[in-house]
């Protein structure tokens, strides 16, 4: 943050394609912070107590609002992230997916359950439901400023929390407006607010008394975030970058793989998460596939127009990340097949696809963020599945091959969150699977059971039905009473 912020009031998202005015909003200092999570407690204690019921119609209410306003937030996504607007609608569509699911299963997912007792319980009745934490804060980035946030904001409110939203500072307009579209729907209470600033207010929020904080962003801030939340004991789930490898075996569709490499690789300017940013292909398709990778990228549109594939470079700073990380993948010896250094004309990079680039290089071992795809050759699988676990990241991964077993087995090799077989980022967009990473790319998980349960703490209630004979948790008991069970653990344990 620089001096200018520190004291700034407002601020305004600019485009990154124009630089022209988006939209003015309030830079919230830690006070301003404090007060929302303050008011978000009693909401949170009203929409708890709405029931299962209630909470459903409320969000699936909130999905239609969204879905009436479809345009206008394409337009505002595409304004501030500078993404085609198809683009746009896409992750609007796959938000609005995630809102849907969460809201319908939440009651089936987090609801009282009894479970078995053993034998040495047999006289308690024992169930477990997953009650709402209070208020979570999320912190979101901005190069899906839609789908993003609501995989964690959706799940978070469908399990009965209360949520305040910092959006990253490039994407506050596209905050405020999924937030005005649920004040539509539940005007009684500030159950979702929205916290507009820098860093700062985020740092704000993570010390601010809330009962978890989704983080989505890098690794690097994640490890601040984490910090920030020692002190108060404030638990995280961090979803972080990532360093996909994608796998193309001997048996794959090369077509079907050449293809999807190039969309995983540059869609967004390759400003996503689950990017594709390295390739390994077993010799007997590498060429044939590179040679594919190359035509269609030599076919892609970069710019601010409509006919545009991919738009620019949103974060300014990121330029010199992509720039170094090509300049030094050519330095220790890899090719460029397609574009090159001269590719970055900031805010644009044209697609660049390198080849023979060194495992140590940064562009084979750090978030590149940008439309360069890297592609290597690997004598078999095994080599491959080596190499793509070899990244500290964990986020996603994808297998080409056209046998169903072997692809399944590789896919369970990937030491990755998720993994697509014969697609890219498939698994973010169903909704019930749980997304989230290793490693570098994070802990906890999103979307699915598993994220309606990342905001809920799990509690436990057994109640004795009636008194058994064997008194072990009293004073009162006696030595029959140890013998005896002794003679159970004996007889049921230790044969
Ligand atoms: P950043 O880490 O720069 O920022 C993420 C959010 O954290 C922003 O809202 C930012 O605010 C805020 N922030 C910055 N400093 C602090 C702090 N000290 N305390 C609390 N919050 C803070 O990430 P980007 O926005 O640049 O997003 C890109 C990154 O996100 C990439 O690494 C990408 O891989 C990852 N990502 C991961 C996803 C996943 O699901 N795993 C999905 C999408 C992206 P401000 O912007 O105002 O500085």
């Amino acid at each position: 943050m620089t001096i200018s912020e520190e004291r700034a009031t407002v601020f305004a998202s600019l485009s990154p394609a124009t630089g022209a005015v988006v939209g003015e909003h309030p830079v919230c200092d830690e006070e301003a912070v404090r007060a929302a999570v303050e008011r978000a407690r009693p909401a949170g204690v009203w929409w708890a107590g709405l029931g299962w019921r209630e909470r459903e119609r409320r969000l699936l209410a909130w999905k239609s609002a969204v879905v009436r306003r479809l345009e206008e937030l394409g337009e505002l996504v595409r304004a501030e992230t500078g993404k085609p607007f198809d683009e746009a609608m896409l992750e609007s569509i796959l938000g609005v997916e995630h809102l849907n699911w969460a809201a319908r299963n939440a009651r089936r997912v987090l609801r009282a359950r009894r479970v078995r007792t053993g034998l040495a319980t047999v006289n308690q009745a024992a169930s477990v439901e997953y009650q709402p934490l209070g208020v979570v804060g999320v912190i979101g980035p901005w190069n899906y400023p839609v789908f993003t946030p609501c995989g964690s904001i959706g799940y978070a409110l469908a399990a009965g929390n209360a949520v305040v939203f910092k959006p990253s500072e490039y994407t506050p307009g596209v905050g405020a407006l999924l937030v005005r579209a649920f004040a539509e729907v539940v005007p009684e209470h500030p159950v979702l607010q929205v916290v507009t600033g820098f860093g700062a207010t985020g740092a704000a929020l993570c010390r601010a008394g809330v009962d978890k904080i989704a983080f989505t962003g890098s690794t690097a801030t994640a490890k601040r975030v984490l910090a920030q939340c020692a002190d108060t004991l404030t638990p995280v789930v961090a979803e972080c970058g990532g360093k996909d490898a994608l796998i193309v075996a001997a048996d794959a569709d090369v077509r079907a793989a050449a293809s999807a490499a190039v969309w995983g690789a540059m869609v967004n300017g390759g400003q996503s998460c689950v990017g594709v940013e390295r390739v390994y292909a077993v010799r007997e398709v590498y060429q044939e596939f590179l040679g594919q990778v190359a035509e269609l990228c030599r076919g892609l549109r970069v710019g601010d127009g409509a006919e545009a594939h991919y738009g620019p470079i949103t974060m300014p700073g990121q330029i010199d990340v992509i720039a170094g990380h090509i300049e030094d993948a050519l330095r220790r010896g890899g090719r460029a097949v397609v574009g090159g250094a001269e590719s970055v004309r900031a805010p644009y990079v044209d697609p660049v696809v390198l080849t023979g680039v060194p495992e140590d290089s940064t562009a084979m071992t750090e978030e590149t963020f940008g439309p360069v795809l890297v592609v290597n050759e690997v004598r078999d699988v095994d080599e491959a599945v080596r190499r793509a676990n070899g990244s500290r990241y964990g986020l996603g991964s994808a297998v080409f091959s056209g046998d169903r077993a072997a692809s399944m087995r590789i896919a369970r090799r990937l030491r990755t969150g998720a993994t697509s077989v014969n697609s890219v980022v498939s698994f973010a967009a169903v909704p019930a699977l749980p997304f989230g990473g290793t490693a570098d790319s994070g802990f906890g998980r999103v979307h699915g059971a598993d994220g309606l349960r990342e905001f809920s703490r799990a509690k436990s209630i057994t109640r004795q039905r009636f008194a058994i004979p064997l008194n072990l948790t009293s004073f009162q008991r006696t030595p029959r009473d140890m013998r005896v069970a002794l003679r159970m653990v004996r007889f049921l344990h230790g044969r």
